[in-house]
């Protein structure tokens, strides 16, 4: 357990996939309590005594008060951060991920309670640029240009209003005296990450839950595009000490923003979908083996829909500031997340696909 003492912590969106892997690390790391918020904690499987369980939306009256009254610092997580939203939803999505937050960051600025804020990695946008527009070949927190795609493409949706939010945060810690930290998080994958359409959620998870559902249903893997265009993908577990140490070293960390990603594990859409199929097969040989299968975006995803072709982090303020290096390589990382995938839903997707169909009464 570390020797910082870190007070009491709110969790905004402790149910989600990073929140409920990050209370369970920050209560083995510090000797604090947590105020975990969700409208559902159903996948924080941490029953600890430290840890009191809120059923409520950040945006309910009342919640931001509490909170901030009681909690020296807020980590907030709360999104609809899955790229099939963006063009789908945006409304929600703009909701969720700025006009919802914003009574929230106003009040941590009033009360001086530390606010470490997830935005994304999606500010960034179509590509890496520096100051002047050329391309380079990573994103860098304090020099890149964030290119959105034309508002007719709502894929960008999503990242104008996290970049919004950022410059809110932003202005509150120059002109006032909000203690902020914003993290921009790249592709990071664990188990629990998605839902498994048509089980427990519907409509279109992000890749890794997209590649799952198709090798639990023998099914081919979806290759938007062809599958040529490249993620950073991290494990969790890198993330969760990253937190960690943002908790630990307020000085180094406060006013700053930190990308959190691995950039040693770029590959193609194409080389996860090969990598994930290659740990399911050793786990489950008898399935049948994975194919592939191209698909347009406007197929996919329908109209609106825009892509990022490389997203890499420049994760060297990070290391810099916080001493932190991500760890675990992708290969590494697969098989656990496979497995605990088709520990949960192999069994759901038989009983599903055995279901007789339900007719249409006359
Ligand atoms: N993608 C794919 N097949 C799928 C789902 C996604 O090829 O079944 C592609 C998607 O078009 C994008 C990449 O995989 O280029 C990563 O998509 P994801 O939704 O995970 O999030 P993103 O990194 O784009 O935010």
């Amino acid at each position: 357990m570390s020797e910082a003492r870190v007070p009491r912590v709110a969790v905004l969106g402790a149910g989600g996939f990073l929140g409920s892997h990050l209370v369970p690390a920050l209560l083995q790391r510090f000797s604090c309590e947590i105020d975990a918020v969700d409208v559902n904690l159903s996948k924080l499987e941490c029953h600890d005594a430290r840890v009191q369980r809120i059923e409520a939306r950040v945006e309910e009256p009342g919640l931001v008060e509490q909170v901030t009254s009681r909690c020296q610092t807020v980590i907030s997580l709360t999104a609809l951060c899955n790229p099939a939203q963006y063009s789908t939803i945006p409304l929600e999505v703009i909701d969720a991920s700025f006009t919802h937050l914003l009574p929230l960051v106003t009040r941590c600025a009033e009360r001086k309670v530390r606010l470490i804020h997830f935005s994304t990695a999606e500010v960034y946008g179509r590509t890496a640029l520096d100051a002047q527009g050329h391309p380079t070949e990573r994103m860098h927190e304090d020099e890149s240009c964030l290119m959105l795609g034309p508002v007719s493409r709502e894929r960008w949706t999503y990242a104008c209003a996290k970049q919004l939010l950022e410059r809110v945060i932003w202005a509150h810690g120059q002109h006032g005296a909000l203690p902020f930290t914003i993290i921009r998080p790249f592709n990071t994958i664990g188990p629990r990450m998605d839902f498994l359409p048509g089980i427990d959620g519907d409509g279109t998870p992000r890749v890794l839950a997209c590649f799952m559902n198709a090798l639990l249903r023998g099914e081919p893997l979806p290759l938007v595009g062809g599958g040529a265009q490249r993620r950073a993908f991290m494990d969790v577990s890198d993330m969760n000490e990253a937190v960690c140490r943002v908790l630990e070293r307020p000085k180094q960390a406060d006013g700053q923003i930190f990308n959190l990603g691995n950039p040693d594990n770029d590959v193609s859409i194409a080389e996860l979908g090969r990598l994930m199929a290659g740990a399911f097969a050793e786990l489950w040989p008898a399935h049948a083996a994975a194919k592939f299968q191209a698909v347009s975006a406007e197929d996919f995803y329908g109209p609106g829909y825009d892509d990022t072709q490389e997203r890499i982090p420049d994760v060297r303020k990070a290391q810099q500031l916080l001493g932190w290096k991500p760890q675990r390589r992708l290969a590494d990382a697969l098989p656990a997340i496979v497995r605990d995938y088709g520990e949960r839903y192999g069994a759901r997707i038989e009983a599903a696909r055995k279901a007789p169909c339900r007719l249409a009464s006359a």
